[in-house]
């Protein structure tokens, strides 16, 4: 189906859960998530309806996404159903990749083919310190793990911060010379968590600091594709903040408890929580006619309408 802008939406993100295993500083607060009453949480059954409801109107490709989705008891059934539901070619799943040595061949057996990794450095003191919590060689064994279980693609994301990693963009760029995997620079969003101004470097210092990489013509979705000579993967640049790309944008998000988001900057939710599939694509509908054409410009100034962190949205 086509929204009022006749932008034609094909990709959902669903957030299956908005706790996670890590407490990212950009992400969500020091202190996780407050418990919700069992009944605000969308169930198995109503994720997977919604995920049918959304098909039918023309949506072929899922992202599962969180928090942490493989935290969610019982994500390969929800992947394995998704992964059936007519219509939906692509089942894809973003995680921090903690658990993908355990979980990850189940995963790839449940119908996943694709896996989005996060990784913002590649300095353990820095990687516990950007994640409050977490261990950078757990993160590097999910990487492993994904390449030798053979995903169709493996992508790892690293957001750009000012200050923080961007003396880092050689190394992290080299990861496309070491593995047949894509590096994609996302910009910091300013979402309700604290950064200073200087954290906020639009995507071209990378091109700056690199000025060997090659553009890559193409379709890289939200990304601008590049790639350094003799390289295995591409390299993304995804600009939210400096160049924004409402005008192409194709997709819907589902908030773990049911509440779908026609723009990721936007305050505007339309509930699905309790209603049955027919309902469900009536809101769907209703949620994509209200598409704004575009998000209020985004900066350390402006910071996003979203209302939620993004652990509560799914990024
Ligand atoms: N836990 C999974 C992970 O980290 O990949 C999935 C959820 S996470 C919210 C999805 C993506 O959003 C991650 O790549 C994360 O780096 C990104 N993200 C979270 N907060 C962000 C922010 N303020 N600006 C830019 N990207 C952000
Ligand atoms: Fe967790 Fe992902 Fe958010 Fe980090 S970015 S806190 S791993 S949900």
């Amino acid at each position: 189906m086509k929204d009022t802008f006749g932008r034609k939406i094909t990709y959902l993100r669903l957030s299956v859960t908005d706790r996670c295993n890590l407490r990212c500083r950009y992400c969500m607060p020091e202190e996780g998530v407050c418990l919700r009453p069992h009944g605000e949480i969308l169930t198995e059954e109503e994720m997977v309806s919604a995920v049918e409801a959304a098909a039918s109107l023309g949506v072929t490709k899922l992202r599962i996404t969180g928090g942490e989705p493989l935290v969610k008891r019982n994500i390969l059934s929800i992947c394995r159903q998704c992964a059936q539901v007519e219509g939906i070619g692509e089942v894809c799943v973003t995680t921090n990749g903690l658990l993908l040595p355990r979980m990850g061949k189940e995963l790839r057996q449940a119908g996943v083919k694709r896996v989005n990794i996060s990784i913002d450095t590649l300095d353990g003191e820095k990687y516990r310190q950007i994640t409050r919590v977490g261990e950078l060689a757990q993160a590097l064994e999910g990487i492993q793990a994904a390449l030798e279980l053979g995903f169709e693609k493996v992508k790892l994301n690293v957001v750009l911060i000012g200050g923080f990693n961007d003396d880092e963009i050689p190394a992290l760029t080299e990861l496309t010379r070491k593995w047949p995997v894509d590096v994609r620079f996302i910009e910091l969003m300013p979402m309700t968590q604290g950064f200073p101004p200087e954290a906020f470097l639009p995507c071209t210092a990378v091109l700056e600091r690199l000025p060997e990489l090659e553009s890559v013509p193409g379709q890289g979705g939200t990304a601008r594709l590049y790639k350094l000579p003799g390289a295995l993967g591409n390299v993304g640049l995804i600009s939210p903040v400096s160049d924004h790309f409402c005008g192409s944008c194709d997709r819907l998000r589902l908030t773990a408890d049911g509440k779908i988001k026609p723009c990721l900057h936007s305050e505007e939710e339309f509930s699905i929580k309790g209603l049955d599939r027919e309902g469900m694509a009536a809101r769907f509908r209703e949620a994509i006619l209200a598409k704004p054409q575009c998000h209020a410009p985004l900066s350390y100034a402006q910071p996003s309408h979203a209302g939620r962190d993004m652990n509560q949205i799914g990024g």
